[in-house]
């Protein structure tokens, strides 16, 4: 719909499937925007499961809570903008335990859209620099515990260039 020409995470998702035999993945999306089509190609595949947590109303206008996906393998997290950070900080992490509970992921993927910080002209959220580093150490130490340490980032949005970078260097420092 206009900002991704390929739905980078869910093919490497099917690719790592396919090609590297993980049965389990998961998918988790923090970008402001609802991860539309992600779910779409990744909402048919039993082995993959996508936390999407995401300004409402907003574009695209998708992402209801109530959408799980023809299977139950989807959690959308439609937030409202403004909250405290805290408030989406513990929404993801409880998307992330309800979609992990009898499911131990063989590899995430994280859909690390920085257009959720404060002050970015295309989200309301409120997430900073301390909460994306707490969130980047909350995934790394679920990878640890299921995986091995196994967790593929891939930037997504951010629209404030100068933003967009200083939360870039703290993530891949949490990441490191
Ligand atoms: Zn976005």
């Amino acid at each position: 719909m206009g900002f991704c020409l390929f739905g980078n995470v869910a093919v490497g998702a099917l690719y790592a499937q396919k090609r590297h035999g993980f049965e389990r993945i998961l998918i988790a999306d923090w970008d402001v925007h609802h991860g539309n089509g992600t779910q779409a190609i990744v909402e048919g595949e039993p082995g993959i499961h996508f936390v999407s947590m995401h300004q409402s109303p907003w574009y695209p206008g998708t992402g209801a809570a109530s959408d799980r996906g023809p299977d139950g393998t989807i959690w959308n997290i439609p937030m409202e903008a403004g909250l405290v950070p805290t408030a989406y900080v513990d929404a993801f992490e409880k998307g992330i335990d309800a979609a992990t509970r009898n499911f131990v992921p063989d590899l995430i993927l994280l859909s690390a859209g920085f257009d959720s910080r404060a002050g970015d002209p295309l989200g309301g959220f409120t997430l900073e620099l301390e909460h994306f580093d707490a969130l980047t150490r909350s995934m790394v130490a679920r990878a640890e515990s299921w995986c091995g340490g196994r967790l593929v980032s891939s930037l997504e949005g951010g629209y404030a260039p100068d933003r967009l970078g200083e939360a870039c260097v703290v993530h891949i420092e949490a990441l490191a």
